[in-house]
């Protein structure tokens, strides 16, 4: 724990929200803290207080309920991929914990805590976004749920107010005639900050699309919800010219920087291929 800051315990959710609520901006909540005590090692921020959220055990897990799966915000990228419930129901969110960092983050980071750090090339906003989730905020004034692309407001920024803090995340069940797809590209293999990151999930009947969200991230301040893609596939049959059309929206949605890891340019030449990609494969799921 970095010099100065006092460490707090709490051993229920309600004392978690109250602590936080009582000691405002000097407090910041910890998961696992692979962001956090980065950022608070850096001299980053004014926390001289951090409130561990490690005993509240009503925040762990992933289970299936009738309405979809709820995943709990201390759940590990390592508990992801074991979990049996999840390789049922959500393969796919599987599919993003094997381009997740390397072993000791994934088994340290939380779910919850790449959601709340709100960084622009966190991976699990794009496809959890597509998927339709939501996350339900508890803090001293009760709960409250929202669909997960209202949750980030600017980068590093989201909706927690005082003294809240995010439960657990909800995922629509799978349903016939869906697929879903995360494609995203590093400067190297094994572990890499992503680049430029797209979800894709398309809803089939017969050959006919009923649904389309396409979600880009690491090229805006916050993932992007392409809405025209769509407009655009909606009642159309999803063949190869359709889905060309359909990058070529996303990638004219984007909204990339120069950076070290690629300039704006090349950012938008990966977003096209990586919406290709990921559209390709989520039409082919969703006919299989
Ligand atoms: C070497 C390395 C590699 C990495 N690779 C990747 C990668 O490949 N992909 C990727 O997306 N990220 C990566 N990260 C970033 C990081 O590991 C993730 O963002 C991680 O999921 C953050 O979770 P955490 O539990 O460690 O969060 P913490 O560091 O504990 O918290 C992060 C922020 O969220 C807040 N917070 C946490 N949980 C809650 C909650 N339940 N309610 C309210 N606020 C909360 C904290 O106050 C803090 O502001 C990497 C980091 C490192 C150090």
């Amino acid at each position: 724990m970095p010099h100065g800051l006092a460490y707090h315990r709490p051993a229920s959710l309600g004392e978690a929200c109250a602590l936080l609520a009582e000691l405002g901006e000097e407090a910041l909540p910890l998961a696992g803290g692979t962001d956090v005590l980065v950022d608070l090692r850096r001299g980053a921020g004014q926390a001289r207080h951090v409130v561990s959220l490690r005993d509240l055990e009503e925040l762990r897990g992933v289970r299936l309920e009738e309405d979809g799966l709820r995943i709990g915000a201390l759940t590990t990228p390592a508990e992801l991929a074991a979990s049996e419930v999840l390789q049922g129901a959500r393969p796919e969110l599987i599919e993003v914990v094997q381009v997740f960092a390397g072993p000791q983050i994934r088994n340290r980071a939380t779910v919850g805590g790449n959601l709340c750090t709100a960084t622009s090339c966190a991976d699990f906003p794009p496809l959890l976004i597509a998927l339709g989730a939501r996350v339900r905020l508890v803090g001293p004034d009760g709960a409250r749920d929202l669909a997960l692309e209202d949750f980030f407001v600017d980068a590093r920024k989201t909706a927690l107010g005082p003294g809240e803090v995010l439960v657990e995340i909800s995922v629509p069940a799978r349903i016939p005639g869906e697929g879903a797809r995360y494609e995203a590209f590093g400067l190297r293999a094994g572990s890499f900050i992503t680049v430029a990151g797209v979800a894709a999930v398309l809803r089939l009947a017969g050959e006919v699309c009923l649904g389309a969200r396409v979600v880009l991230g690491a090229v805006g301040p916050t993932p992007l919800l392409v809405r025209e893609v769509e407009v655009l596939l909606l009642d159309r049959a999803p063949d190869d010219d359709a889905l060309r059309e359909a990058a070529a929206a996303a990638t004219a949605a984007a909204l990339p920087i120069s950076d070290v890891r690629g300039s704006a340019e090349h950012r938008r030449d990966v977003v096209r291929a990586l919406a290709t990609r990921a559209l390709v494969t989520a039409r082919e799921r969703a006919r299989s």
